[in-house]
């Protein structure tokens, strides 16, 4: 004992430290504050699902204290500590410098889900997910920013596959107070409570502030005792219950969120719809601009200018479209106070205004009521100026006003820890700084700076903790079936064999089973002795797509067939730490939707920070980031109208690259086992695609492009500006 032990001031210091940083999302993109939450209380850490708070709860505070006095944890602590509020307080940002006017008056991000981290499930899927990592690009660069959305309880469904091999779903009860979340309180303490009319009741709801960084993102929270049980399970489960659930979360999302925004205080220059969930705030735009004593049309036109609106799909199912009586049910007290007549406001909904019997689109309202609009690649930009061209009569299709940015991700949340290890044992401890930039990745093209045997350590390391993964949990999985399989699962897939991962929503789009349509070919390829072949599987199907549901159940059916066995498996419960895990471990990502229906995918472009390649057809991002070096192209750009012709040429095609570019690719050796032309392809494909799709550089571009300053209504809209190239 050569130390004095901290005095109690000390001590109560680093205690308060660490709840302020259990209570905000930085830690998880920091490693080093991941590692402290995890050394507090390892087994904690796996039971609780990496879930900060929870394990800081759960150990106690006498507990805590005592671990404070190990002096090598404190100075991590106090390591992790200072970095931190370095990170809440730096002055010098992108944003200041670049977008000063958004500090006082933030862009306000409403979007119905946010995906952050696997410990707070209160997203459906890519949309997100890239919501969440929106988000915290925004406060990585210091841009003035709060995103809105509601907190549902019971979360998303939880996925578990029945004897049957069909999905079932359950959903377990979120517990705030072991959440990263804090309740909006009023100034004398109490929950802040605002209201919203929702068919003919008020609706009184109540806020979450989670704090992602620097920036706050707000849950609405119609549960209170005050509403009726109808009202308080709007914000039960994400997209839940039928289209009047839908309608009614939709008005608490849109019309509640500008109301929680103006109780706080807090007047954007720019509200971001992200997709046309949240398109209702428009109106509710107009209706203060009304009460201020502006016309129906000035109030419309001002509340256009403050509006961006991004669509995130070309399926039409995925645009929400409500009949003219729901409408007229949900909004009925809201229609009254726009003070015009109720056809008026449902022809803002419509393609065609005149027409009575079209059902009122969120996407129409959101393209109408917003200054500038994008997809989200390059081709969905393009056939999303096809799809909607009926709204804009005057012009050119190709002068229909969409234009795009591509999407991205949040790199340090996606990366896993070797691969974090990895940087800064070459570049040192400082090595996040420029981690998104071009310069960082073209290091990687230098075989003297990292050698081929490097790389493929890296690899061999990730594809193994994968297999580890999947053993670990279907093992889990399995007992729930049989426990007498026990055996079979130390034999359960290879840790040097060529892995190809699949994993997303199982929307039939998708065609998650395609690649399996060439039966005896696959079998071959999985059998082969010295090229072995496997698949590791993962997604959920919408609880009411039976079609996605078969394709679940015929993809489980093929991983038990004594042919695939051990070669193919399927992880239930697809969420945002099954998904690290499998764009880390697989060698290759397989990627093949209908084009042009995937607007742009993420999901491949975070397995490649971590040296896996993608297999896809060219169709969203992928059409973009394809150079013919960095991966490998299913199919043409371009493709034929008919399904089933699409279907048949595709499955020939993902079966020809597979076998004559990619198996003999991973298995051409030199003579100590390297791949070296597989590691070239990894090089260019880090080199050529991490610096670019990031949310990083995405959020700049929606800050240059789209988040500027409000135009005085006089102007012409800047959206009208923003010429998609033809
Ligand atoms: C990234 C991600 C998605 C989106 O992936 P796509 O390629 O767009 O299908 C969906 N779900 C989870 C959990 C993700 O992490």
């Amino acid at each position: 004992m050569t130390h004095k032990p901290y005095a109690p001031h000390e001590i109560a210091e680093m205690v308060v430290g660490l709840h302020r940083l259990a209570q905000n999302l930085w830690w998880t993109w920091d490693q080093p504050a991941q590692e402290l939450f995890q050394q507090l209380s390892p087994r904690g850490w796996q039971n609780l699902y990496h879930n900060a708070a929870a394990v800081l709860r759960e150990v106690s505070d006498a507990e805590l204290r005592a671990r404070l006095q190990d002096r090598d944890f404190a100075r991590h602590v106090q390591e992790v500590l200072k970095n931190f509020n370095h990170y809440l307080h730096r002055k010098d940002t992108w944003g200041t410098a670049n977008a000063p006017h958004l500090q006082d008056r933030p862009v306000a991000y409403f979007s119905a889900e946010f995906g952050f981290h696997e410990s707070l499930p209160i997203a459906a899927g890519g949309l997100g997910v890239l919501a969440g990592d929106h988000a915290k690009s925004a406060s990585d660069l210091g841009l003035g920013f709060v995103g809105i959305s509601l907190f549902y309880r019971e979360g998303y469904f939880m996925q578990a596959i029945n004897t049957e091999n069909l999905q079932t779903e359950y959903y377990t009860l979120l517990d705030p107070r072991n959440l990263p979340i804090e309740p909006v309180l009023d100034p004398k303490g109490e929950p802040l409570v605002c209201t919203v009319g929702i068919g003919a009741s008020t609706v009184a709801f109540k806020a979450w502030r989670v704090n992602v960084g620097r920036i706050p993102v707000y849950l609405l929270d119609s549960n209170l005792p005050e509403n009726e049980q109808l009202y308080r399970d709007l914000t039960l489960h994400v997209y839940g219950g039928d289209s009047t659930t839908r309608i009614m979360q939709e008005v608490l999302l849109g019309v509640g969120g500008v109301r929680l925004l103006r109780a706080l205080g807090v007047h954007p220059s720019v509200f971001h719809m992200n997709e046309g969930h949240a398109a209702f705030l428009t109106l509710e735009l107009v209706r203060e601009k009304l009460a201020e004593g502006l016309s129906f049309e000035e109030a419309f036109a001002a509340t256009r200018q403050e509006c961006i609106f991004t669509t995130h799909t070309p399926v039409e199912a995925g645009h929400d479209r409500f009949s003219p009586d729901l409408m007229a049910y949900a909004l009925h007290r809201f229609f009254r106070q726009l003070r015009v007549p109720q056809a008026e406001v449902l022809a803002l909904g419509r393609v065609d205004p005149a027409d009575e019997t079209e059902p009122f689109c969120m996407t129409v309202l959101a393209l109408k009521a917003s200054r500038a609009a994008n997809g989200v690649s390059e081709l969905h930009g393009q056939v999303s100026r096809h799809m909607w061209r009926r709204l804009f009569p005057d012009r050119p299709e190709a002068e229909v006003p969409i234009a795009h940015i591509t999407n991205g991700i949040h790199l340090l949340g996606w990366m896993k820890g070797p691969v974090r290890t990895f940087w800064k044992r070459k570049l040192g401890n400082d090595w996040e700084n420029d981690v998104n930039t071009p310069e960082f990745w073209h290091r990687v093209l230098d075989p003297e700076f990292i050698t081929d045997e490097e790389i493929w350590a890296l690899r061999y390391r990730l594809r193994r903790e994968l297999v580890e993964f999947c053993r670990r949990r279907l093992l889990l999985q399995g007992e729930r079936i049989t426990a007498a399989s026990y055996i079979a699962f130390d034999h359960l897939l290879n840790p040097d064999a060529l892995t190809i991962g699949f994993a997303r929503r199982f929307a039939t789009y998708k065609r998650a089973p395609l690649v399996f349509q060439q039966f005896d070919r696959i079998v071959e390829l999985v059998s082969d002795k010295h090229r072995p072949v496997q698949f590791v599987f993962a997604g959920k199907a919408h609880p009411r797509d039976d079609a996605g549901k078969r394709f679940i159940q015929h993809i489980i059916h093929l991983s038990k067939h004594s042919a695939l066995k051990g070669h193919l498996v399927f992880i239930e419960n697809y969420d945002i730490h099954v998904a690290r895990q499998m764009v880390s471990g697989c060698d290759v990502w397989l990627n093949n939707p209908r084009r042009p229906l995937e607007a742009s995918g993420t999901s491949g472009m975070k397995t490649t920070c971590h040296g896996g390649l993608n297999l896809s057809i060219l169709d969203g991002w992928w059409r973009e980031g394809y150079d013919g070096t960095n991966g490998f192209a299913i199919g043409e750009d371009s493709h034929p109208d008919n399904v089933e012709e699409q279907d048949e040429s595709d499955s020939e095609n993902l079966f020809q690259v597979l076998t004559e570019e990619v198996v003999p690719c991973f298995y051409n050796r030199s003579v100590n086992g390297i791949p070296r032309q597989w590691i070239q392809k990894i090089r260019r494909a880090m080199a050529t695609l991490v610096p670019q799709f990031n949310t990083w550089r995405m959020v700049q571009e929606y800050a240059h492009n789209f988040y500027r300053p409000a135009a005085p209504v006089t102007e012409p809209p800047p959206g009208l500006e923003v010429v998609a190239e033809p």
